[in-house]
């Protein structure tokens, strides 16, 4: 608290000596001034005190809206911080404000995103644009390979944390972390669930509660789509000579709403309620759904499977 006091009351004393300051020394520069012009030193003076008393009100009011301008910049940052999970690790980051003295003694504040676990840090500075890694806890070995706690460090994944995007490594803790909780029903993580966490195949688009229905579904008044994944592949299975395997039949979109699944594709649409489904299987790009009166899943290839999985599980102990 001590501290807070005396930083507000150094940067008062600053603003008051800041507007006090140039007119007194533009006082002193016109009576020298106006001396020097001995007869008409009267007008020097007070025509001096006019012209430079108004550019150093006009100088203060500049600089008075850049310091407010630089305070709300800090306190938005402070209350929302634009990185808030760390890209190298996945865990939660603290933004903190750290209080400067630059050339002249004049105070001004930088800022700090820090992770409390492996210390990857980015600093902001005025007019805090852009964060800057200046530590990711990675250091360049004889091998000029990275290494990060130990661990190697790819060239692309420097460049991913230095760019405030998440790593690998951190894109499987944060999953493994939010899709328990979607599977147990909690769709508060979907609503909040961060593009960068889904897992992409080439050019697969993956839509998570998207706003509008640009699909085609017929949808109920309380039923909104969940989940939509482009270019996906629905397969079955066959057997041939006794040996099984997929049979893909069509290509098409796979989407979740909160009461039913399915598939529209060219010559296969499927459109079953979520009350059907027995068991759900997932690879990492597989989704294998069975369910009632049938004795073989429906395979759908080429979306997240995972992600897929917890969305139908979560939505089916919320009915
Ligand atoms: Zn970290």
């Amino acid at each position: 608290m001590e501290k807070i006091i005396s930083e507000l009351h150094f940067k008062a004393i600053y603003i008051i000596g800041f507007v006090l300051g140039i007119p007194i020394l533009v006082f002193v520069i016109s009576i020298v001034g106006g001396l020097l012009h001995s007869l008409i030193w009267i007008n020097t003076l007070f025509g001096g005190i006019l012209v430079f008393g108004l550019i150093a009100i006009g100088a203060d009011g500049v600089w008075y809206y850049e310091f407010r301008r630089s305070e709300q910049k800090i306190q938005q940052a402070l209350d929302n911080p634009p990185i808030h999970l760390c890209p190298a690790c996945g865990n939660e980051m603290v933004a903190r404000e750290i209080e400067k003295k630059g050339s002249l003694g004049i105070p001004h504040s930088d800022l700090s995103i820090e992770c409390p676990s492996c210390h990857t840090q980015f600093d902001s500075y005025f007019p805090f644009q852009s964060w800057l890694v200046v530590e990711a806890n990675a250091e360049k070995n004889k091998d000029f390979a990275w290494l990060y706690g130990g661990e190697n460090l790819s060239r692309d994944e420097v460049v991913l944390i230095a760019n405030g995007k998440y790593t690998m490594n951190a894109i499987q803790k944060l999953r493994a972390r939010a899709l328990p909780i979607i599977s147990d029903g909690d769709f508060e993580q979907l609503s909040s669930w961060d593009p960068q966490l889904l897992i992409k195949d080439q050019n697969v688009q993956i839509y998570l509660n998207p706003p509008n229905n640009s699909w085609g579904l017929s949808l109920k008044d309380a039923e909104h789509i969940w989940f939509v994944s482009n270019q996906v592949t629905f397969a079955e299975q066959r057997t041939r000579e006794k040996v099984p395997y997929l049979l893909k039949l069509d290509n098409g979109i796979f989407f979740i709403t909160n009461l039913k699944y399915g598939f529209i594709g060219r010559i296969k649409n499927l459109d079953k309620k979520l009350t059907e489904i027995t068991s759900i299987q997932e690879e990492r790009l597989r989704l294998d759904v069975f369910r009632k009166n049938r004795i073989s899943a429906e395979y759908f290839l080429g979306l997240d499977a995972e992600l897929a999985s917890s969305i139908l599980e979560g939505l089916t102990k919320l009915l």
